[in-house]
Parts: structure tokens; sequence; C-alpha cells
């Protein structure tokens, strides 16, 4: 599969290509899904590029809660703990104050069998960076921040053609097909 970046016409043949990068699998959206796939791929040894369309990963707010059944799933590839280092903050039920205090309506930790009895609060953007930081561990993974993909070519070659901002900081390194207007 070709990476390329098309010029801001998106007309083929207003492109000019500047650069190209081959990888096996292209993902387009470096969100949750995109990001957990990406380094279940590269952790196979699959050659990944991930394309997200954002320059950094605090984009558009997403939550800020990581529930049981996901950190169970990272404990499965030994990410769990790690990620625990990072900063945040345990809830083990709803509570709702009264004039005694907060009263907790439910403690998870009486309710589910896991080793995450608890709702763990964690910014969605410090999320994201810790899975891109656990694939760049991966030398298949590569990741392009800032590559808005504007269409996908299908053929003999698959190609995805995100637009990239110049400049040495969201050019992949040695890789992407860059286009611009003749
Ligand atoms: C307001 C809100 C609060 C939420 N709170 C929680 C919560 O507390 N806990 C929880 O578990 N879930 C929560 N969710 C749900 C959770 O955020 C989603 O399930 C999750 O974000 C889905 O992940 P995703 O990777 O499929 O999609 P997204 O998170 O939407 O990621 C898609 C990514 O693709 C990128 N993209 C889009 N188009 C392109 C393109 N053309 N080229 C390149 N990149 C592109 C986007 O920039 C984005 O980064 C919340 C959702 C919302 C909207």
């Amino acid at each position: 599969m070709n990476v390329g970046i098309p010029a801001a016409s998106g007309h083929a043949a207003a492109e000019q290509v500047l650069d190209v990068h081959e990888t096996a699998c292209c993902v387009v959206g470096g969100g949750p899904g995109g990001l957990m796939l990406a380094l279940l791929l590269a952790r196979r040894g699959v050659p990944v590029t991930l394309l997200e369309a954002h320059a950094t990963f605090d984009r558009d707010f997403r939550g800020d809660t990581v529930h049981p059944a996901i950190l169970e799933i990272l404990d499965e590839i030994g990410l769990a703990d790690r990620l625990h280092q990072r900063q945040h903050v345990k809830m083990y039920g709803p509570t709702i104050p009264t004039a005694d205090g907060p009263v907790m309506l439910f403690d998870m930790r009486l309710l589910l069998k896991t080793r995450f009895p608890y709702i763990m609060w964690m910014p969605q953007p410090i999320f994201l960076d810790f899975l891109a930081t656990a694939a760049r561990e991966f030398p298949s993974f590569r990741l392009v921040m800032g590559a808005n993909v504007q269409r996908l070519l299908t053929g003999s070659a698959c190609r995805a053609l995100p637009a990239i901002p110049r400049g040495p900081a969201s050019c992949p390194r040695g890789s992407a097909r860059n286009r611009s207007s003749s």
C-alpha cells in the first residue's frame, strides 16, 4: 500500500508526487480504535502506518474514563500496569452528596470479579499518547500526525492520500508520497 500526500485541489492531474511510503497496512484515524488496531498489528510484526488528521491527540473531547473491560484487554497484552503509571484517578462507584458527606451508591469492588474493579479517570489525550508510545516500540509502526486522509484509491496497489502540512515535524521520515500542485 502506498501512502501519499495530495495537492489541495485533490485533482490527480494537478498532483505532484513528492514522496512515497509503502506499508502493508494503513490505518486512518488515531482514536482509541485506530491506535489499538495499529498497536496490535505492529505487535505481530505487520508494517502499519497510522494517519491521524489532527496534529496532537488533544482533539475533540471524547471523554475521560477507561472502563474495567478495557483495562482487562490491556492487561492481556501486558500494558495495564504501565497505564496505571500515568496520572489517573480511580472511581470505585458513583457517589451522591448528602448532609453527612458523600455516599457511594454501590461499590464495584464488591460487584465485579476483575483485577480492575473501578473506572479509571484519565483524559483521553493521555490515554492515546500511552497507546502511541507503546506502539512506537515496534519498528514496524509508523505514526503520521496532521495527515488528513482525503480519499482512498483502490486498484493493484491501494493508496491512501493524506494532505499533510509541510514541515519536518509533520512529514514521515523518508516516507510518505508528497504531492503538490504544479
Ligand atoms: C463527548 C464524548 C464523551 C465520551 N466519553 C467516553 C468515556 O468517558 N469513556 C469511553 O470509554 N468512551 C467515551 N466516549 C466514546 C469514545 O470516545 C469512543 O468510543 C471512541 O473515541 C471511539 O474511538 P474511535 O477510534 O473509533 O473513533 P474516534 O475517537 O472518533 O477517533 C477517530 C479519529 O480519526 C481521525 N480522523 C477522522 N477523519 C480522518 C481523516 N480523514 N484522516 C485522518 N484522520 C481522521 C479523527 O481525528 C480521530 O482522531 C465518548 C464519546 C464522546 C463523543
